[in-house]
């Protein structure tokens, strides 16, 4: 798949009035609150393994069903149903079988697709106040968060980044307590409109072994039963 990364391929997936129209039904949120997260992972790479990775499967262009488990659904939803669909939208080769590397990308895109129709955030702010979190930031977010809060952009470096602990680039400032400044009190984020690209993306696009244990929202929909969707 040549798309870069997982927004724009969503991006893309959001122009199409017929892909678009897929969404995940309450019974199907949950089932995958049910089972988590992981299981549907485990369930879409047998699908993708068993129905898309041969040089020519079975019954192709009618081998996902419309209904029945939330990875059909994903895959219709992200144009990953079929050999032709995945040849069309993301110059997948026909008539060779996929990579490995192919079908975890493939499955990727299907659990991000699913992840965005069960996750909601608790608005809890515990993703902004990790401690030792580090929020990186470009030079054209720093220019886009100084914009939005009227300073120069060599003010605001100077009063609101500092350098990574690898000296690699700037991050955004601390409070004594781990706090992003732009942290407020009731939990929201100051630079809403135009935060990072690493606050943006989360949990979609990125986690790690933690934000499980610190992300309510993901505890959710990747443990189980406990607290449904
Ligand atoms: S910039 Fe906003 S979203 Fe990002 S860590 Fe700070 S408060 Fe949270
Ligand atoms: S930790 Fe999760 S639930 Fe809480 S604000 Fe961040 S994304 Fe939302």
């Amino acid at each position: 798949m040549e798309e870069k990364g997982l927004s724009a391929a969503f991006e893309r997936l959001n122009r199409s009035a017929f892909r678009r129209r897929f969404k995940l039904s309450a019974a199907m949120k949950r089932y995958v609150a049910e089972k988590g997260l992981e299981t549907i992972r485990r369930h879409a790479e047998d699908f993708v393994r068993q129905r898309l990775a041969p040089a020519r499967p079975p019954n192709d262009g009618r081998q996902t069903p419309m209904k029945g488990h939330p990875v059909f659904l994903a895959q219709h939803a992200t144009a990953t149903c079929c050999r032709g669909c995945l040849n069309r939208w993301w110059h997948v080769p026909l008539n060779v079988p996929l990579t490995a590397l192919q079908q975890q990308k493939i499955v990727n895109l299907i659990l991000a697709w699913i992840l965005r129709q069960v996750f909601v955030c608790r608005c809890c702010g515990a993703c902004c106040r990790i401690p030792d979190g580090i929020v990186r930031v470009s030079e054209r977010e720093i220019a886009r968060i100084a914009a939005f809060l009227g300073e120069n952009e060599e003010t605001f470096i100077a009063a609101e980044t500092e350098l990574s602990p690898d000296r690699k680039s700037l991050i955004l400032k601390s409070r004594a307590d781990g706090a992003c400044v732009y942290l407020t009190e009731d939990n929201r984020c100051r630079i809403h409109p135009v935060k990072p690209d690493k606050c943006r993306t989360f949990p979609y696009e990125w986690t790690n072994p933690d934000s499980h244990h610190i992300c309510p929202g993901l505890r959710v929909c990747s443990t189980g039963p406990d607290g449904m969707i």
